[in-house]
């Protein structure tokens, strides 16, 4: 197989796939794509149009929807305008959960994402990234970290952002959408056969970023000699 340069991250909400594909992005020099904030954007419009419960209506704005939706340095547009602030409220979380789980939403998010991907080196970071969208990604990691440090993470996160949540809310919907993510029929969250795994529960961003940084370099190290 003709691997594509690819770097897939893959795994559950708050391990810290964001902030880590960004860096590896800047270090390498990739471009950064979150397919979250893809589900996330739909997710909102959906809900603000006041069809999120319409599937019919949610298909056809999908398929409208596609060439409007630009990512670029980490930030998501649509039709021009800058979502990025707006996608990673948290009440847009479960929004994009529920959002995730229909075919139609994956089958034309999943398209633009593999689009997207192949017009420059890129970093993908999501759920289905090794295993459906990117099978053939040259690198593959599947992050992970224990619920509670997942979802201190995201309290920390979200307290930086001044999104005043609790934690012991958060804890849950970390486990909804983990069990929302995991069990739906297609793409469920999984780590790919041939994926590096990280359990990032006791290790600094800089630690991953190293580990990666490590495996990608050592590969094309051998690559060329
Ligand atoms: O990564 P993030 O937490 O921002 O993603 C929001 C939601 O979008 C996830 O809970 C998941 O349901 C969905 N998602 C997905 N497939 C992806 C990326 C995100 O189903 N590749």
């Amino acid at each position: 197989m003709n691997k594509k340069d690819v770097i897939a991250i893959d795994g559950p909400s708050g391990a810290g796939k964001s902030t880590i594909a960004k860096k590896i992005s800047e270090l390498l020099g990739y471009e950064y794509i979150s397919t979250g904030a893809m589900y996330r954007l739909i997710g909102l419009l959906a809900f603000e149009n006041g069809i999120f419960d319409n599937d019919e209506k949610i298909k056809i704005f999908c398929e409208n929807v596609e060439k409007k939706i630009e990512l670029h340095n980490g930030k998501i547009y649509f039709a021009g305008i800058d979502f990025t602030e707006k996608v990673y409220e948290n009440k847009v979380s479960m929004l994009a959960s529920d959002i995730s789980k229909r075919p139609f939403v994956r089958k034309i998010l999943g398209r633009l994402q593999r689009e997207i991907g192949l017009k420059q080196k890129s970093v993908l970071e999501g759920r289905d990234i090794g295993t459906v969208i990117f099978p053939d990604a040259k690198y593959k990691f599947f992050i992970d970290a224990s619920p509670e440090v997942r979802a201190k993470r995201r309290y920390e996160e979200l307290k930086e952002r001044g999104e005043k949540v609790e934690f012991d809310s958060l804890l849950k919907e970390i486990l909804k959408r983990d069990e929302n993510d995991s069990s739906r029929e297609i793409a469920p969250l999984k780590r790919a056969e041939d994926a590096i795994y990280i359990d990032t529960s006791h290790l600094t961003v800089d630690e991953v970023v190293d580990e990666i940084i490590t495996h990608v370099r050592g590969d094309n190290g051998n690559q060329n000699g």
